[in-house]
């Protein structure tokens, strides 16, 4: 839902929208309905345009601005007008506003860093951008309360430019996997790592990170099929993780999609998963069939045990001498090639006996789950 505090009148059809949002009387009108208000969402750049004049007539308008999101569609900037009023409102808009603590700039990646050009807020914690970083980086160097980082594709094809900032105060970091060796910190709590090419392997970043994440809480990674040594990579970096979640990409090679699994065979799935002795809740999305019959209860408990307590595939009991996860008690399961043969499981470690959670979610239920 869009919360905007200016409410932009409906322009004639005819008329250049960008010229006649700055018209005194609209600006007049706009005035004289605005209402402060700490949340602010604009969509394009009249709306941009419209909150800069009304809010220099009414400071109190900008001063009462907590979380600012801006939205510009590169397509709007095809017209000559927008093209030249973009770059000087985004600066004036940031520099009205200077007790922002929540930012999100969702805008063309070929915008130039001028538009934070002597912008500083004083309290920001949460930054999300789609920005190329090297847009960015001299922002982020500059506001140093960020705790909160949401971050869009790197835009640079050699070393990312957030390397070598002091994010120190960073907890929470959304990025490519390729800006993780950039952005990891000892202090990181959340981390989350998207990964859409096979050029670039969570485990081999992982594995060459220069600092451990003694503090990471929880850890959302992409992986490949092929990854087979993923949980021993993160046990490297972040051997205190409680919250795991792996979310399987799929690489086709040739006609032939590959149902082999790092997770299928069972019992080193379970060593692997001890290696990380805090972890209480793992939840995996795959391609993968996982069990013969989805959704069926038995062959799902048996492979949940499998991992969990240590038990061969076709086991009925955990093998002597393996001992169970000492903290697991929550998996959740998302496997299946098509939405006709997926399922959604969950299981939960209930009196040292592991239950599941209510029916598993299938077919077209699985349309609008958020996992
Ligand atoms: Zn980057």
């Amino acid at each position: 839902m869009s919360v905007c505090s200016v409410a932009l009148p409906v322009c004639p059809a005819s008329v250049n929208i960008y010229n006649w949002v700055k018209l005194p009387h609209i600006v007049q009108q706009m005035c004289a309905r605005a209402t402060p208000k700490a949340t602010v969402t604009l969509t394009n750049l009249p709306e941009v345009i419209a909150f800069v004049k009304v809010a220099e007539l009414n400071p109190h308008l900008a001063d009462a601005v907590r979380q600012l999101t801006i939205v510009i569609r590169p397509c709007t900037l095809v017209v000559y007008d927008a093209r030249v009023t973009y770059c000087p409102t985004m600066r004036s808009i940031l520099r009205l506003v200077p007790k922002v603590t929540d930012l999100t700039l969702s805008l063309p990646k070929g915008t130039p860093p001028d538009i934070f050009f002597q912008v500083y807020f004083p309290d920001l914690c949460f930054f999300k951008t789609d920005l190329p970083h090297d847009k960015i980086r001299q922002f982020v160097d500059n506001h140093s309360t960020l705790s909160i980082l949401v971050l869009g594709p790197c835009g640079n094809a050699g070393q990312c430019a957030l390397s070598d900032l002091d994010l120190e105060r960073a907890t929470t970091v959304e990025c490519d996997a390729r800006c993780v060796g950039a952005v990891a910190r000892k202090g990181l709590v959340h981390l989350a790592a998207q990964n859409d090419t096979t050029a670039y392997s969570i485990p081999l970043i992982f594995r060459k990170l220069s600092c451990v994440m003694p503090e990471l809480y929880s850890l959302t990674v992409d992986f490949f099929p092929a990854d087979t040594d993923i949980l021993l990579s993160i046990a490297l970096v972040a051997p205190r993780v409680r919250k795991l979640k792996l979310l399987e990409k799929s690489v086709h090679v040739g006609r032939r999609i590959s149902s082999r699994r790092a997770f299928n065979d069972h019992l080193t799935w379970h060593r692997h998963l001890r290696k990380l002795p805090n972890l209480e809740e793992f939840a995996l999305r795959t391609a993968a069939p996982l069990v013969s019959r989805g959704g069926d209860y038995n062959l799902e408990r048996r492979m949940v045990v499998g991992w969990a307590c240590g038990m061969r595939k076709r086991g009925t009991q955990p093998l002597v001498g393996y001992k169970g996860h000492p903290s697991l008690y929550h998996v959740r399961l998302w496997y299946g090639r098509t939405i006709q043969t997926s399922a959604l499981s969950k299981w939960f470690k209930d009196a040292g006996q592991w239950v599941r959670l209510s029916t598993p979610i299938t077919g077209s239920g699985l349309a609008d789950v958020d996992f």
